[in-house]
């Protein structure tokens, strides 16, 4: 087998945590008698949909204390859901119409970089493409964000607020709404994860059908 070259040990001692880590997980499933990979081997029928961020610190499987098989996950900078993100729609249709999951979260949490990013008028790059969805969001709801004055509150709302908008977004798609029209076992939740206890909080925005939409939102075919 080729050997990779490192020309920097820290560089290959980080990799090998990662190569040796799942070296130890392959052995701990195995031990346990559940059969995992046998189960996994066959196919996935995950119930969930979730739609988070990409910070390393809200890994779907973890904060939720689920198995591999149990959640299908799309992740993007500050859990964003843009009807023009072909990445993001193509994993909703999958999951929605496909895989028939029951439940999408859109998950954020405090603390987030990205939403910290677009409440701010610096240049970071490309990235400012992205953020503009954010500070869209923000436009929306200005009277609110700028009426608190604690930075970290003012964060806090956005991002509760982010959250909400993006369960919006996903009500509005015809993915969702179409199969609303077929089954009423499908239900779009906005959360947030509150990085210093844990815990996930439920925003309470809880959507399961077209009725709530209205006016220009709710698509007819
Ligand atoms: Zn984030």
């Amino acid at each position: 087998m080729k050997t990779k070259k490192f020309n920097n040990i820290e560089l290959k001692e980080s990799f090998d945590k990662i190569v040796n880590g799942n070296k130890k997980w392959v052995e701990e499933v195995a031990a346990d008698t559940s059969g995992l990979f046998k189960e996994l081997a066959k196919g996935q029928n995950p119930e969930i949909l979730w739609i988070g961020c990409a910070d390393s610190r809200v890994p779907a499987n973890q904060v939720t204390s689920t198995l591999p098989g149990d959640i299908f996950v799309h992740r993007n900078i500050a859990n964003m859901c843009n009807h023009t993100d072909m990445n993001m729609l193509s994993v909703l249709d999958y999951a929605v119409n496909v895989l028939k999951v029951k439940h999408v979260i859109v998950a954020g949490h405090y603390g987030c970089g990205g939403v910290a990013a677009a409440l701010t008028n610096r240049q970071y790059g490309l990235i400012d493409n992205w953020l503009q969805h954010i500070k869209d969001v923000y436009r929306t709801h200005k009277v609110e964000i700028d009426n608190i004055a604690d930075r970290t509150q003012k964060l806090n709302r956005l991002v509760e607020l982010n959250v909400i908008e993006q369960v919006n977004n996903l009500c509005r798609t015809t993915i969702v709404q179409n199969a609303w029209k077929e089954r009423d076992d499908l239900a779009i939740h906005g959360m947030v994860i509150d990085l210093a206890t844990g815990e996930m909080i439920d925003l309470d925005v809880t959507t399961t059908s077209n009725e709530v939409l209205g006016e220009v939102f709710a698509l007819v075919s």
